[in-house]
């Protein structure tokens, strides 16, 4: 907490017996003195209690004003919206961070999100790129529930930057790619909570598969142009398509029974569905043991879609 926050409470308590003070007669005065001692107790109580909060909620959520059109409306929803604050109000009781950690819906340039340690942590996720979800989304799923979709798969986001930020500010080993760890990461949680946070990762891993779908098709169009376009084999994250399948084979390792029809369906082959509950204990196994030493408390965290 900043230092100055006892001296802003003082400030204010002293402004409030000048203002009595020079209102009405002495038995007025007198009865002003003790209400004002009594508001000042529980000023002062209060503010103590909002210092103990602020210190708990470490992950806090803002909506920055939005200069486009088209993020001014997912600005407005936004503010409409408890689901993040919720979830991010759930982390802050979760986990026993060593600072704040704000996250924030921003105008930017691109469709993206990140975590970045400097100036100080904090998680950006783009307007843009609640806007990009939705073009994608669009032929996916019924009108009704574009909006929703968009939202839960933007909380899948804010718990893949909030893998990045755990892993910084507790200096995690990771074995692998760190992209595959917080994809991971993020899907555990979701899978881990109700029938919102796993609707959460079939929204995200539909996004991943139709960006996927895009990017071939942006392939094959520059082939009949003469021009030689390739899948970012570079990148530090994984393929779209081979996220999406990641995430597929994590929801039936977890639960087979209930998930059969991923397979029936044909959305995730058998060759690899056989090794699923093997590799979400195995991924779920490691995610506890690298974070149970910064549990604020048992069990693990259950988002809240
Ligand atoms: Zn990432």
């Amino acid at each position: 907490m900043s230092p100055l926050y006892p001296i802003l409470v003082f400030a204010l308590l002293f402004t409030g017996l000048t203002a009595a003070a020079q209102s009405g007669p002495e038995a007025d005065l007198q009865k002003s003195f003790g209400t004002l001692r009594e508001s000042a107790r529980k000023t002062a109580a209060e503010a103590s209690k909002r210092k103990a909060e602020a210190a708990q909620n470490l992950v806090t959520v803002s909506i920055a004003p939005a200069k486009e059109p088209k993020s001014q409306w997912w600005e407005k929803v936004l503010r409409r919206n408890a689901m993040f604050a919720d979830n991010a109000r759930l982390m802050s009781q979760q986990f026993n961070l060593p600072g704040p950690l704000p996250v924030r819906f921003v105008e930017c340039q691109d469709a993206n999100a990140w975590y970045s340690a400097e100036p100080a942590p904090h998680i950006d996720i783009c307007y843009q790129l609640l806007r990009r979800s939705a073009a994608l989304l669009k032929p996916a799923v019924p009108p009704e529930h574009l909006t929703q979709s968009v939202l839960l798969s933007a909380l899948w986001t804010f718990y893949h930057e909030l893998g990045h930020a755990l892993i910084h500010v507790y200096d995690l080993p990771t074995v692998g790619k760190e992209e595959d760890a917080v994809d991971q990461l993020s899907t555990l949680i979701l899978l881990g909570s109700d029938e919102g946070g796993v609707q959460a990762v079939q929204i995200a891993a539909v996004e991943f598969f139709r960006t996927g779908e895009r990017a071939e098709k942006d392939i094959a169009d520059a082939s009949k142009r003469g021009q030689n376009l390739e899948f970012p084999f570079w990148d530090v994250h994984s393929l779209d398509k081979q996220r999406f399948y990641e995430m597929l084979c994590l929801a039936y390792g977890k639960n087979p029974t209930e998930n059969a029809d991923l397979i029936t369906e044909g959305l995730l082959p058998k060759e690899r569905a056989e090794g699923c509950e093997y590799e979400y204990q195995k991924t779920d196994r490691a995610w506890d043991a690298l974070l149970a030493p910064h549990l604020r408390q048992s069990p693990a965290p259950a988002a809240k879609p």
